[in-house]
């Protein structure tokens, strides 16, 4: 039988760990430090079968999201298991985080420095802010969304726990900022960074937005030097926070021809509903017809709107050549479990994050 090296390292774990001991999976997961390890694990499993592990091991899914693979409960069980073992996981002497979850990130084909956009899974947070929860004013515990961060922005390949981020106020205020704006995830944010967008051409200086549907948008004119993080929900873009961002970039040098745009996971068309008052607000900032990004439901004065496709024409517009402006195909709205949703929760909940760096 051939057994891919990805697997032999997965069986050759599950064979050095002592039989008996209940914290199966966290070990496997500490040894391997793989985001795929519950389905690969559940493969090493199946080449060959163990009897001594298998009766409670589950595979919930394949996204190497250990904390369903626990049979027996949920994440105290889990840290109670580890802590068993010796691990401890929550007292700084075992980064488990490191190990046991690996966030999936999402990535643009036409940015070419360091950039992500976040997701719910892999996180530390619980309940309705379970799990990967990045959002500052979310009422979710402190240092579960500072952890959360930690392990977003290992995932992203950003070193330490400092960043460009602010209060968003569904504006249009975009900030010029450099490595003096940068701090560590904290609820409490000077007026000072109450802004929507971020704008920077120093390196090491990451610039994050925080959506739930709204629209994030990241920018990189690399000839320049110039990048930009936005959070483009309507009312920002009605207010025309994509004009300002892009003056703000050009500022700093950047040609708008030369600007790549990667547009990230928001609500989509189909679950995007609206009032005319919103469709009136894009008309009159487009000055077009609106209609290809606005069709009319069956209820009176309610529409669907294609809000992605409003910005990407919007950054169009201002300079932007299509081609460089890149649309991810995910909507909030659609896969509540792994991107969160403000329309889904009714506001329960937790924030993505969208992060750009030079
Ligand atoms: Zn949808």
């Amino acid at each position: 039988m051939i057994i891919s090296p990805f697997k032999k390292k997965v069986y050759d774990a599950v064979k050095m760990i002592p039989k008996g001991r209940v914290s199966t999976y966290g070990r496997i997961a500490l040894l391997i430090g793989n985001p795929r390890a519950s389905r690969a694990v559940g493969n090493a499993l199946h080449v060959n079968p163990d009897p001594e592990h298998t009766p409670c091991f589950r595979v919930v899914n394949g996204e190497g999201y250990l904390s369903g693979a626990f049979a027996f409960g949920g994440r105290d069980v889990q840290k109670k298991m580890l802590e068993k073992d010796g691990i401890r996981v929550r007292d700084g002497q075992v980064d488990l985080k490191k190990y046991l979850w690996k966030p999936q990130i999402l990535q643009a084909g036409n940015i070419t420095c360091t950039h992500a956009f976040s997701t719910r899974l892999c996180g530390v947070s619980e309940g309705i802010y379970h799990s990967l929860n990045l959002g500052i004013a979310t009422g979710d515990d402190e240092e579960n969304i500072r952890t959360n961060w930690e392990i977003f922005l290992e995932a992203c390949g950003i070193i330490g726990v400092s960043f460009v981020y602010g209060k968003q106020q569904h504006g249009n205020r975009v900030l010029i900022v450099d490595e003096e704006d940068k701090r560590p995830v904290s609820s409490s944010v000077p007026e000072k960074y109450y802004a929507d967008g971020y704008v920077t051409n120093r390196r090491n200086v990451p610039l994050a937005v925080f959506t739930a549907d709204c629209v994030p948008v990241l920018l990189h004119e690399k000839y320049a030097g110039v990048i930009g993080a936005v959070h483009c929900g309507w009312r920002s873009t009605a207010a025309d926070i994509e004009k300002n961002a892009v003056e703000a970039m050009e500022s700093l040098g950047a040609d708008p021809k030369k600007i790549r745009a990667a547009i990230g996971p928001a609500i989509e068309k189909e679950c995007f509903e609206v009032g005319e008052e919103v469709v009136e607000a894009m008309t009159s900032l487009l000055g077009e017809d609106l209609s290809p990004f606005a069709e009319k439901k069956e209820a009176p004065g309610k529409y669907r709107m294609d809000l992605k496709g409003i910005v990407k024409w919007r950054f169009a517009q201002l300079g932007l050549q299509e081609k460089n402006i890149e649309i991810l195909p995910a909507c909030t709205m659609c896969e509540p479990e792994r991107f969160w949703s403000h329309r889904y929760t009714g506001g329960q909940r937790g924030s993505q994050a969208s992060i750009i760096m030079l």
